[in-house]
């Protein structure tokens, strides 16, 4: 059994698309590699912490990236959480750079870098409400048990100044470092030596996260107000990245390199699921990986075996099962 489920992230996924599929010149592309940076960053810090919690191997635990769960009306999203057997860990990351001041008076994270401030929202607060509200997911699903749980933010950029300004002066020890990860499960380890959560347990709170996980899918197009016909259309050259490259023969022909690939155009459907629908024609296929036949269309669709609806001329084709986990 795999420890480590990594969900996998729409927005960047989305971004990707977007990017891949606007003209060099468009007045908003500046825009959307902005948010992708940006998305890309916090990713890269999540990801840093599999380095410092590799010594967890061994143990009898599970490691969740990105999970967002429903509570009630809202979501929350915790970005790594460890669910070992005898305590569970949650853990927020920032992967900000420069002088960071934790106002926990005025619920707001400063960051000051290259001579500019940004305002963040208080992840002290935003980890604190994950804490309880997984508190109650599993209480709703009869797993809590007394089982002990922690939470902190994680700043996973080595080089960040973390300041710490309140009134009172108290020092809380909530905000920790990544490389002080492995100090901080092993004093939960000398503290905690009970197993509380049995490998049944485990297993239930696997299947539960995957089932219950719903992405984030923000409809990135109308937020960048980017029109979908603004979008190139057509099948990208994995090597050099032409677009669009030519189909002969059964294969994908790049005019450009030359090279060859029998499935570039999986990447143009999931894009295009991505981007403009969730479901496609026959029409419309032909039109989007520029084919110069309908049968061509036809037979690519076919050969998917999709879920469709409708009759054969005027027949539906539904991509998302494609793709059915989203999870690594
Ligand atoms: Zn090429």
């Amino acid at each position: 059994m795999n420890k480590k489920i990594q969900f996998t992230s729409l927005k960047i996924e989305k971004l990707e698309a977007i990017l891949r599929r606007l003209n060099q010149n468009h007045p908003l592309r500046a825009k959307a590699e902005s948010w992708f940076d940006t998305s890309k960053a916090g990713e890269r810090g999540e990801r840093s912490l599999d380095f410092h919690m590799d010594f967890l191997v061994n143990e009898k635990h599970l490691l969740f990236e990105g999970t967002r769960l429903s509570s009630g009306k809202y979501y929350f999203q915790i970005d790594a959480l460890v669910v070992h057997s005898n305590f569970i860990l949650i853990l927020e990351v920032k992967n900000l750079a420069g002088t960071l001041i934790f106002d926990t008076d005025h619920n707001q994270l400063i960051q000051q870098f290259e001579d500019r401030e940004v305002i963040h929202r208080d992840p002290i607060q935003q980890v604190n409400l994950q804490h309880y509200k997984f508190k109650q997911w599993l209480e709703e699903n009869r797993l809590l048990k007394d089982i002990p749980i922690y939470s902190y933010v994680v700043i996973a950029n080595d080089k960040a100044k973390i300041i710490r300004k309140n009134n009172n002066g108290f020092l809380a020890k909530d905000v920790i470092r990544a490389t002080k990860i492995r100090e901080t499960v092993n004093n939960l380890f000398t503290r905690h030596k009970n197993e509380i959560l049995s490998s049944k347990d485990l297993q239930k709170i696997r299947k539960l996260l995957i089932k219950q996980h719903t992405p984030s899918n923000p409809d990135l197009l109308n937020k960048l107000q980017i029109k979908k016909e603004e979008l190139y259309t057509g099948v990208q050259c994995p090597r050099c990245l032409k677009l669009p490259i030519k189909r002969k023969h059964g294969k994908w022909v790049c005019p450009d390199c030359y090279s060859t690939s029998k499935d570039a155009y999986l990447t143009a459907l999931r894009d295009y699921f991505l981007l403009i629908n969730p479901s496609i024609t026959t029409m419309e296929l032909k039109d989007y990986l520029h084919l110069k036949s309908r049968t061509t269309s036809q037979r690519l669709l076919s050969s998917l075996n999709l879920n469709h609806e409708g009759t054969t001329k005027n027949r539906i084709y539904h991509l998302n099962s494609l793709w059915p986990k989203n999870y690594k």
